[in-house]
C-alpha cells in the first residue's frame, strides 16, 4: 500500500513528528543555528510569518553580532548563543533585551539545543562546524531540520544510526532533499528506481572548459538563480555542491550510489525528481527562494501558507534538462564516487573542499585547483570503511592541512 501522509511513518524511514509536544497547530520553539546566515535570516522570515505558531526560542551565530542583536531585540528568543567567545566580548551589559540570555562558545551550544523546551532545531551552521551541534541535537532525540549537509556528508552512517537510536528526526532543507523527501512518498522504498537531483549548472554552465582557470571569486560569486552565503555559492559555481548532496542523499534516503543521478536544469524551479520502477518521474516545483523547504521541515506533516514566492502559470515558462559535463565539472564524479564508496570519502572531500575554497576566495588558489585538490586528497587519504566521529574528526584535520601544503607551492 503506498503511503498516505497523514500516515505517521511512512516506510522509507521518513518519521512523521506528530503527536505531542510539535503536534498539529501547537505552538513549536525553534533552535536557530546560524540565524545571521542566508538560511538562517530566511528561518527568521518563515518564523515571523507564522503568526505565533513557530516561536524562536535560541538564536546562535558565530560572529555577526550586530545583526545578532539586532535579531534579539526584534524577536526576544530565550537565548542567544555566539560561538566565538571573541566576538562575545563585543556583547556589554544591557546590550541584550531583558528576558534574553547570553552563552558563549561551542560547548554552550551544544548544552543548549538539548533543552527539553525547543521542539525543533534548524541546523543552518555552515561548514563542518556544524557537525557538533547538530550531533548534540539528534543525541537529545530533537526534530532537526536539517541545512547544514556537511554533517551527513562527513558522518552520514552515524548520524543516521545516532538518530535511530535517539529517535530524532532529520527532516532536509536543502531544496534537493526537500523535493526528494515530498516526491519519494508517492511510492513504496523498492518502488524507486532512483533520484535525480537537480542542478542550476552555477554562473559557468556554458563557460569553455580553458576559461575556468582564470575565473575569479567575483565571477564565481555571482549565481544566477539562488541567493545564498559565499561557501555554497563558491560550490554551486564548481557544482561540488551537487557532490555533497549526493553523499547527502546517499544517507538520507538510505539510497545505494547507482540509484542516484544528476541533471543540470538552469530555471531552478524544479528541485528534483523521483523516478519509480514503472517510469513514472514525481517531482517538487516552486520559484528558488528557501523559504518554501524551510518552512516545509519546521512544519512537517503539515503544510501552511508560506511567505515563499509562488510559480506563475500564466506567464510562459521554460523548463530545460541538460545532463552534466563531467569534464568541466568533475566535482560531480567526485561526488558520485564518495557516495559510493562510504566510510571516510566524504569527510575528506567535504574537509579539502572546504580548506580549498577559502583558498580560492583568499586568492591563494585557482578555481579549477579546488576539484583538483579535492581528487587527489580522495585518492591518496587512508581510506577506512566504518570511521568513529574521532576518525572523521582527524581526517578532516589532516585534510586541511595538506590543502594548505598546496596553498604554498
Ligand atoms: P552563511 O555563510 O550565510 O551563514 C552561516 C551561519 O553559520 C552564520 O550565522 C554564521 O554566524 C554561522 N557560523 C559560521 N561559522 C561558524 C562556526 N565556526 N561556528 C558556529 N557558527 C558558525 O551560510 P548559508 O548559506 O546560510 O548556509 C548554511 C548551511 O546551509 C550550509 O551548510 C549550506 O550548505 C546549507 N544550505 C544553504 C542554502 C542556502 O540557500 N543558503 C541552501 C541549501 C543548503
Ligand atoms: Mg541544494
Amino acid at each position: 500500500m503506498p503511503v498516505s501522509p497523514r500516515e505517521p511513518t511512512d516506510g522509507h524511514g521518513l518519521h512523521r513528528p506528530d503527536g505531542g509536544s510539535g503536534g498539529r497547530g501547537d505552538v513549536l520553539r525553534v533552535a536557530v543555528l546560524g540565524s545571521t546566515g542566508s538560511i538562517g535570516t530566511n528561518t527568521l522570515d518563515v518564523i515571523a510569518s507564522s503568526g505565533g505558531r513557530l516561536v524562536p526560542y535560541l538564536l546562535a551565530a558565530h560572529s555577526r553580532i550586530a545583526a545578532l542583536l539586532e535579531q534579539a531585540w526584534r524577536l526576544r528568543p530565550r537565548w542567544v548563543v555566539v560561538t566565538d567567545p571573541l566576538a562575545a566580548n563585543e556583547i556589554g551589559p544591557g546590550s541584550l533585551p531583558e528576558g534574553t540570555r547570553l552563552a558563549t562558545g561551542p560547548e554552550a551550544l551544544d548544552d543548549l539545543v538539548a533543552d527539553p523546551a525547543i521542539d525543533r532545531v534548524v541546523s543552518a551552521i555552515v561548514g563542518a562546524a556544524g557537525l557538533r551541534s547538530t550531533w548534540a541535537a539528534i543525541g537529545a532525540g530533537k526534530t532537526v531540520a536539517l541545512a547544514n549537509k556537511e554533517t551527513l556528508v562527513m558522518a552520514g552512517p552515524l548520524v543516521m544510526r545516532r538518530a535511530a537510536e535517539t529517535g530524532a528526526q532529520i527532516i532536509p532543507v536543502d531544496s534537493e532533499h526537500s523535493a526528494i523527501h515530498q516526491a519519494i512518498q508517492c511510492g513504496r522504498p523498492e518502488e524507486v528506481r532512483r533520484i535525480v537531483l537537480t542542478a542550476s549548472g552555477g554562473p559557468f554552465r556554458t563557460t569553455p572548459r580553458e576559461l575556468l582557470a582564470a575565473v575569479t571569486p567575483a565571477d564565481a560569486l555571482r549565481h544566477p538563480t539562488w541567493s545564498m552565503g559565499q561557501k555554497i555559492t563558491i560550490d554551486s559555481a564548481t557544482m561540488m555542491n551537487k557532490a555533497l548532496e549526493l553523499i547527502e542523499a546517499r544517507w538520507l534516503f538510505g539510497l545505494p550510489a547507482d540509484k542516484l543521478a544528476v541533471v543540470v536544469h538552469p530555471q531552478s524551479i524544479v528541485h528534483s525528481l523521483v523516478e519509480f520502477i514503472d517510469g513514472a518521474v514525481i517531482a517538487q516545483l516552486s520559484p528558488p527562494d528557501m523559504r518554501l523547504p524551510i518552512q516545509y521541515a519546521l512544519l512537517y506533516p503539515e503544510r501552511c501558507p508560506c511567505p515563499a514566492r509562488r510559480l506563475d502559470f500564466t506567464e510562459t515558462m521554460r523548463l530545460d534538462f541538460e545532463p552534466p559535463d563531467f569534464e568541466r565539472f568533475p566535482a560531480v564524479r567526485l561526488g558520485l564516487e564518495a557516495a559510493a564508496r562510504g566510510g571516510t570519502a566524504g569527510a575528506v572531500l567535504n574537509a579539502a573542499n572546504e580548506e580549498a575554497v577559502r583558498g580560492f576566495l583568499a586568492g591563494e588558489l585557482r578555481f579549477t585547483d579546488i576539484a583538483e585538490i579535492c581528487e587527489r586528497l580522495l585518492d591518496e587519504h587512508p581510506y577506512h570503511e566504518a570511521p568513529t566521529l574521532d576518525d572523521v574528526r582527524r581526517l578532516d584535520a589532516w585534510a586541511r592541512q595538506e590543502v594548505g601544503k598546496w596553498a604554498c607551492v
